[in-house]
């Protein structure tokens, strides 16, 4: 399976921020966010810049089931860059970590743009559908993204699975500025998510730009009973890589 990074730390975004996770963040994504504003993703190195040295690269699954040993985490997340590109490695990496013990709780983060048979073997899917404000305007990829960057279809049936008790979910959305929450209300029209099931999140890469988004977001929440999610990583670590 390719690989960007493996590490421990806490769950920085969403219903189980603060919990002991292993982070398994694969590499290589089918979209390029560039945030109004300027900043790349958090992870543009998986994203952006694939090809970084640092990247761990191709490893045995039962590798990465050796290293999440070394900690034991009731926790997994599996993250990337996008997940759902390797479908076959990440079926057996959730089927594998579930035969170790069936009580690891795997979230799988993705951008919703594909679906899979990941979907039985995991606890809670956390989609995170790109808004216009992640088009990266004026480059080669602007195009391409803003094509793929919502999947309406797999977005309605991830809601529909979680309507049928299958797992649980949460829909998180990156904030840049109040505009992003009429985008947000059209979807949840077109796809039913829950209110109770969003969190809306401060974009930015370092703290300083996270403190000065919250308050702007935290009101977005209350008008709109979404509900409001830090960024722990960002918040203790900025974007450096392996937090
Ligand atoms: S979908 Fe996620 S990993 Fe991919 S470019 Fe956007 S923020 Fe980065």
């Amino acid at each position: 399976m390719l690989i960007s990074e493996l590490f421990y730390s806490l769950q920085g975004e969403g219903k189980r921020t603060g919990f002991p996770s292993f982070f398994i963040r694969t590499n290589y994504c089918n979209l390029r966010c560039k945030f109004l504003g300027g900043n790349l993703c958090d992870s543009a190195y998986t994203s952006w810049d694939p090809k970084d040295k640092r990247n761990l690269g191709e490893m045995d699954i039962s590798l990465i089931i050796s290293k999440y040993k070394e900690y034991y985490p009731v926790d997994v997340v599996i993250t990337g860059g996008e997940p759902t590109l390797q479908m076959k490695d990440l079926i057996v990496l959730c089927q594998k970590l579930k035969e170790i013990d069936s009580s690891i709780f795997i979230t799988v983060e993705t951008n919703g743009t594909i679906i899979g048979d990941y979907v039985q073997f995991i606890d809670l899917v956390s989609v995170s559908p790109k808004l216009k404000s992640s088009v990266p305007f004026g480059t080669k990829h602007e195009e391409k993204h803003n094509k793929d960057r919502l999947n309406i279809p797999v977005l309605k049936f991830l809601n529909k699975l979680y309507n049928e008790g299958k797992f649980d979910i949460q829909w998180k959305f990156v904030i840049c500025n109040e505009k992003d929450v009429n985008e947000i209300l059209e979807l949840k029209d077109k796809v039913g998510f829950k209110n109770s099931n969003v969190f809306l999140m401060p974009e930015g890469v370092t703290a300083e730009e996270i403190n000065q988004k919250r308050l702007m977001v935290v009101e977005l929440c209350k008008k709109n009973f979404f509900n409001f999610s830090d960024r722990l990583h960002i918040l203790c670590w900025g974007n450096q890589r392996g937090y």
